[in-house]
C-alpha cells in the first residue's frame, strides 16, 4: 500500500478516512463538558471518606516514633520496593517505607477486585524477578500473585523490619541546621531522615463521579479499589462470589478496571447493569500459563534487564527491527504503526506522511477491534453500543477475552448513556434517560484522581530549603533534573516517570531505573561523608530546556474523546507542557541515566 491508498477493514473493504474522522469528532463532542476534572468528587477528608477505608487489614495502634533513619521512602508500592531493594543492595540498612495501606503493594494492595490482573506481560511488569528467583505463573499474572510478589520483595530485601503501615505522611520539612528531613504522619510520628524519596503513585486516590443524588443511595456501594468481599462473597483468588445470586447489581464505569471485573459479576449476580458513558477498546488478551522449560531457557543471567530494554525499545518504536521478545498488546500496537511507516518509500518519509501512516494504522486497528465486538456480542444493539469511536491511544487500551462475552450472559445488561453519563442516583437505584434501574448494590469503577497537583495527590506539603513549598515551586509546572532531583529540596528524590523516560506502557521499568539512580547517589554521599545533595539551579534549568526542545506530549490530544489522558478534554494550561520526557525517547533517557549514574560524578548535583 502507498501512503495515498485507503486503509482497509478486516474484510478488505476500504475505510473512508474523512467519514471516520467525522464520527470520532461527533462522539467526542457529545462527551465534552465544561467542568472537566471537577465533575468528580473528592473523597479525602470529606463526608464520603468512608469509601477510602481499608477493607483488607485491621489497623493496629502503635506509639509515635521520634527516631532517625538514613532513608525514608513514602509509598510502599513498586516504587518504594524497587528503590528500597536497590538501597539495601548498596549496603544502606536504615530504609523506612511509610505506607498508607496495611502492607506493601500499592496499587496491588488496594485493587483486589475479581479478575484483576496485569495488562503488560508479567516478565517485564513484575520487578526484580531475577533477584527474587520468581517465575510468573502466567503471561499476564493475576493480582494475588503480584501482591504476593510485592511481599516477596519486601521480605527478600529486609524491608519489613522498618516499615510503617497504615501510616499517612502529613508533612515533610527540611531542617537545615541538622541537614535532615522531619517526617510527620497521621500517627503522631515526627522522626527524622537524612534522605527522603517519594513514590506516591499516579493513580492512588479513588474518585467518585459527581452524579446528583449519589449520597442518597441506600443500598450497598463501594469503589472497585476497596472491594467488599464480605458483601459479595468469593475472594480475590477467584472463588465465586456466592452472595450475589439474588442481587440486582449496578456498576458505573467501563474503563480498564470494569473490563476485568464485569465478567465475574456477570457470572455471579442475579442481574447486572453496566452503566456506560464511553466504551473501552477491548482487544484480544490471549493469556496463558508459563511453561517452566521455556522460562528456564530464557532466564539466563541478566535476562530481565534485557527483556525490559527490548520491550521499551519495541513499544516506543525504535526497536522495530529487533526481535520482539515480549509480544504483548503494547508491542504489537507499536510494531504495526512502524510497519505502516516502513511502507512509505524512504524518499517520501516526512513527519506529515509518517503521522498519516500512523493514523491509517490506527484506523485499521480500531476497525478490527470494532469488528471483534460484532463477532462476539449476540445482541446487535448491545454490540453497536460497545464499539469505541476514537483513536486507540485516546483512552487506555484494554485487552480481555471474556469482557465482551459477558454481555451474552442472561441477566447482564449494558445501559449505554450515549456519552451523557448517569443522570441521577436515587435512594433505590440509578437513573438514565429518565428511567430508574432499581439496584441492591452499586459499584463505582470510576477511576482515580489524575492530573491534580502533586501535593494534593500526595496529601502533604514538602517544605524545603528556606521554607520553600513544593506546591509553590511547581505552581507553574514541574521542574526537576531527570524527574528525580528538585532544586531547593535537598536530599529529596521523586520516583515517577515525568521528565525522565516519561510514561511508557511498563512503568516498573521507569521505577527500577530511578531506584538504581537514587541508590547510587545516596551511596556516593554516604561514602564521602556528605550530608547534603542538591541539584543546582543551572543543571535543573538546562534539563528543562532540553525537555522543551522535543515535540511535546504524544498522548492527550484535545481531538480525543475526553478522559484522564487529555485532562477530560479541557486545556491543561501551560503547566502541562512540562509533563514530558527526554526529547529522543525513553531508551535515550535510559542510556543517558545509565552513563550519568555510572560516571560517579553525577553532573548537576552538588554534594556538601
Ligand atoms: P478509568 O478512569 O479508566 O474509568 C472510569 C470509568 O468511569 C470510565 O468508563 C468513565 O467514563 C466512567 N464514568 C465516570 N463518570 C461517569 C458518569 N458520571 N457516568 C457514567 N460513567 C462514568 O478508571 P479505571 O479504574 O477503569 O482505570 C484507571 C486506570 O488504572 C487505567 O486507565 C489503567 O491505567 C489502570 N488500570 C490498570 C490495570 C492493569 O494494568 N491491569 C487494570 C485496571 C486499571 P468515561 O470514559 O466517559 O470518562
Amino acid at each position: 500500500m502507498t501512503a495515498t491508498e485507503s486503509p482497509t477493514r478486516p474484510d478488505g473493504t476500504p475505510i473512508d478516512r474523512e467519514a471516520l474522522r467525522r464520527k470520532y469528532r461527533e462522539e467526542r463532542d457529545k462527551r465534552l463538558r465544561p467542568d472537566g476534572n471537577d465533575q468528580y468528587l473528592r473523597l479525602a477528608g470529606g463526608h464520603l471518606a468512608h469509601y477510602l477505608e481499608d477493607p483488607y487489614t485491621p489497623r493496629t495502634e502503635r506509639a509515635p516514633l521520634t527516631d532517625h533513619v538514613t532513608v525514608a521512602f513514602i509509598g510502599g508500592g513498586f516504587a518504594g520496593l524497587v528503590t528500597g531493594a536497590r538501597l539495601k543492595e548498596a549496603g544502606i540498612d536504615e530504609v523506612r517505607i511509610v505506607e498508607k495501606g496495611g502492607d506493601f503493594g500499592g496499587t496491588w494492595y488496594w485493587n483486589r477486585y475479581p479478575g484483576a490482573q496485569c495488562d503488560t506481560a508479567s516478565f517485564v511488569y513484575m520487578p526484580l524477578l531475577e533477584e527474587t528467583g520468581h517465575m510468573p505463573s502466567e503471561k499476564y499474572a493475576h493480582a494475588p500473585e503480584i501482591l504476593e510478589h510485592c511481599r516477596r520483595i519486601g521480605k527478600h530485601f529486609g524491608l519489613y523490619a522498618d516499615a510503617l503501615f497504615h501510616t499517612e505522611v502529613t508533612g515533610l520539612e527540611w531542617d537545615a541546621s541538622r541537614s535532615v528531613w522531619i517526617v510527620r504522619t497521621d500517627r503522631g510520628d515526627a522522626f527524622t531522615a537524612r534522605f527522603v524519596a517519594m513514590g506516591i503513585g499516579p493513580l492512588h486516590v479513588p474518585k467518585l463521579p459527581g452524579i446528583p443524588g449519589i449520597e442518597s443511595f441506600r443500598g450497598h456501594s463501594f469503589h472497585t479499589s476497596r472491594w467488599d468481599y464480605d458483601y459479595t462473597g468469593g475472594d480475590p483468588y477467584g472463588a465465586p462470589m456466592d452472595r450475589l445470586a439474588d442481587k440486582r447489581a449496578g456498576i458505573i464505569g467501563t474503563g480498564a478496571t470494569a473490563v476485568q471485573c464485569v465478567p465475574h459479576l456477570a457470572r455471579a449476580c442475579g442481574e447486572l447493569y453496566v452503566f456506560q458513558r464511553t466504551p473501552s477498546s477491548v482487544d484480544v488478551r490471549d493469556n496463558r500459563p508459563t511453561d517452566p522449560d521455556w522460562f528456564a531457557e530464557i532466564a539466563t543471567p541478566g535476562w530481565q534487564q534485557r527483556w525490559l530494554e527490548n520491550f521499551t525499545a519495541n513499544q516506543t518504536g525504535i526497536g522495530a527491527s529487533q526481535e520482539d521478545l515480549v509480544k504483548d498488546g503494547w508491542t504489537d500496537l507499536s510494531r504495526r504503526v512502524n510497519a505502516k511507516i516502513m511502507e512509505i518509500p524512504p524518499e517520501e518519509r516526512s513527519l506529515e506522511t509518517m503521522l498519516a501512516a500512523y493514523e491509517d494504522s490506527d484506523f485499521e486497528k480500531m476497525e478490527e477491534i470494532r469488528a471483534r465486538v460484532d463477532g462476539i456480542v449476540k445482541d446487535t444493539s448491545t454490540a453497536r453500543n460497545l464499539k469505541a469511536w476514537y483513536r486507540q491511544l485516546c483512552k487506555r487500551p484494554c485487552f480481555h477475552d471474556e469482557y465482551l462475552h459477558a454481555f451474552n450472559v442472561p441477566g447482564t445488561y449494558l445501559v449505554d448513556t450515549d456519552g451523557k453519563g448517569v443522570q441521577r442516583i436515587t435512594e433505590t437505584g440509578v437513573v438514565v434517560d429518565g428511567r430508574e434501574y432499581p439496584l441492591d448494590f452499586l459499584i463505582y469503577a470510576s477511576g482515580f484522581e489524575v492530573g491534580t497537583e502533586f501535593t494534593r495527590r500526595a496529601g502533604y506539603e514538602v517544605v524545603g530549603r528556606d521554607g520553600e513549598r513544593l506546591s509553590d515551586y511547581w505552581a507553574d509546572g514541574m521542574r526537576s533534573l531527570h524527574g528525580i532531583h528538585v532544586h531547593g529540596f535537598p536530599n529529596v528524590f521523586v520516583v515517577q516517570p515525568t521528565q525522565g523516560a516519561n510514561l511508557i506502557s511498563n512503568v516498573p521499568h521507569n521505577l527500577t531505573e530511578s531506584g538504581r539512580t537514587i541508590a547510587a547517589v545516596v551511596k556516593h554521599a554516604l561514602e564521602r561523608g556528605h550530608t547534603v545533595v542538591e541539584v543546582t539551579k543551572e543543571a535543573e534549568d538546562a534539563w528543562i530546556e532540553l525537555l522543551l526542545s522535543g515535540r511535546g506530549r504524544m498522548i492527550g490530544s484535545p481531538d480525543c474523546t475526553p478522559g484522564y489522558y487529555n485532562n477530560e478534554g479541557q486545556d491543561p494550561g501551560p503547566r502541562a507542557r512540562l509533563n514530558v520526557g527526554h526529547p529522543h525517547g525513553a531508551m535515550a533517557f535510559f542510556r543517558h541515566i545509565d552513563t550519568w549514574r555510572t560516571s560517579g560524578d553525577f553532573p548537576g548535583l552538588e554534594f556538601r
